[in-house]
């Protein structure tokens, strides 16, 4: 293999450019250019491309984000589109690519790879470390966090001023961020879209909370948490006990700034061992971590599986919020 294609898909997270950066250095080593994809698959369609050399990743370890930009592509899940992508990686001799996304990327990919001869290895890229397959995905460590982080100056001021806070944080889907930042930000209780709630249940918990003298408490909430978002579910909590809350929704904020150690790790040594797979003749597989170490997984065994999350967290949670 003497040229790869390189490209981020489907929503950003820290650590995308750790892995870029992992991608580039580990194919110079071995002899193989890189041509970077802007855009995901909007850019393979339009041919939006650009050389990629050791020196132009320098010092994007630290940087969230991605240098090439991510987009989704509704053309792309169209065949017209698949077809017009192919050519233009035909035309500037790419052999190979390296994916780094979510799912939907690596179905895209599937789809590509079974039309079209071209390996492709992905990587995962995405905060919500929903993915089935690896132990943990590139983004997720900084996310939970930054959301540690927030969560720790809320309870300052919650405190302070003997508030209860609902605090919102990432995962349509997925109670993962919430459920580590909420264990580790010490929340009195964590709302996930896994589990059904019982609402007045842990409404009289923290009326019981406020006799027993515990002046303010922070309650974690997924996104999708499926009674509604934090503003929903404080509503709900305000009817039923007839307290006072304050709600604060982290948003964005979650997928940006420098990646933590471990994401840059992982970013490092996903991309070097996605380049060894596509060295070895490898396709249609994600690089993922498993006990320590990295593995391949066909993207075929990870749809119709969900990673769920451990719910003796929520019981642990619960004890501790005594
Ligand atoms: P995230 O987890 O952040 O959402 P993702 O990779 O799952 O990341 P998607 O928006 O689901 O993000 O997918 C990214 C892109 O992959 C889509 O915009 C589309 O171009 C392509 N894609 C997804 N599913 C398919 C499919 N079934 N066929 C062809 N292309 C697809």
């Amino acid at each position: 293999m003497k040229r790869i294609g390189l490209f981020c898909s489907g929503g950003d997270a820290p650590g995308m450019n750790a892995a870029i950066r992992a991608v580039v250095r580990s194919a110079v080593f071995h002899n193989i250019e890189v041509v970077g994809i802007l855009r995901g698959y909007n850019g393979m369609i339009k041919g939006d491309f650009r050389p990629l050399t050791a020196r132009s990743v320098s010092g994007i370890i630290s940087r969230g984000g991605t240098i090439l930009h991510t987009a989704r592509s509704p053309e792309f899940m169209t065949y017209k589109g698949r077809k017009k992508a192919f050519g233009q990686l035909k035309n500037a001799g790419i052999e190979g690519l390296v994916a780094i996304g979510g799912d939907g990327t690596f179905r895209g990919a599937r789809k590509f790879t079974t039309e079209f001869d071209i390996p492709v290895i992905g990587v995962t890229g995405s905060i919500d470390n929903d993915c089935w397959g690896t132990d943990y995905t590139l983004g997720f460590d900084t996310a939970v966090n930054i959301a540690l982080d927030a969560i720790d100056r809320i309870r300052d001021t919650a405190a302070s001023h003997d508030r209860i806070f609902f605090v919102e944080v990432m995962g349509r889907n997925s109670g993962m961020i919430a459920l580590w930042s909420g264990l580790a930000g010490g929340a009195d209780a964590i709302f996930i879209p896994e589990v059904r709630e019982d609402l007045p249940a842990v409404a009289r918990e923290l009326v019981e909370g406020r006799k027993m003298g515990k002046t303010s408490a922070i309650v974690v909430v997924a996104e999708g948490e499926e009674a509604g978002g934090a503003f929903e579910i404080a509503k709900k909590f305000k009817r039923l006990t007839g307290l006072d809350f304050r709600v604060t929704i982290l948003g964005h904020i979650q997928r940006g700034g420098s990646p933590t150690a471990f994401d840059r790790i992982l970013g490092t040594r996903s991309g070097a061992a996605a380049v060894e797979a596509l060295r070895k003749g490898k396709q249609n597989q994600m690089v993922g971590i498993q006990n320590g170490k990295m593995v391949l997984v066909p993207f075929c065994k990870m749809w119709n599986r969900r990673k769920r999350p451990d719910l003796g967290w929520l019981k642990i949670a619960e004890m501790m919020s005594v």
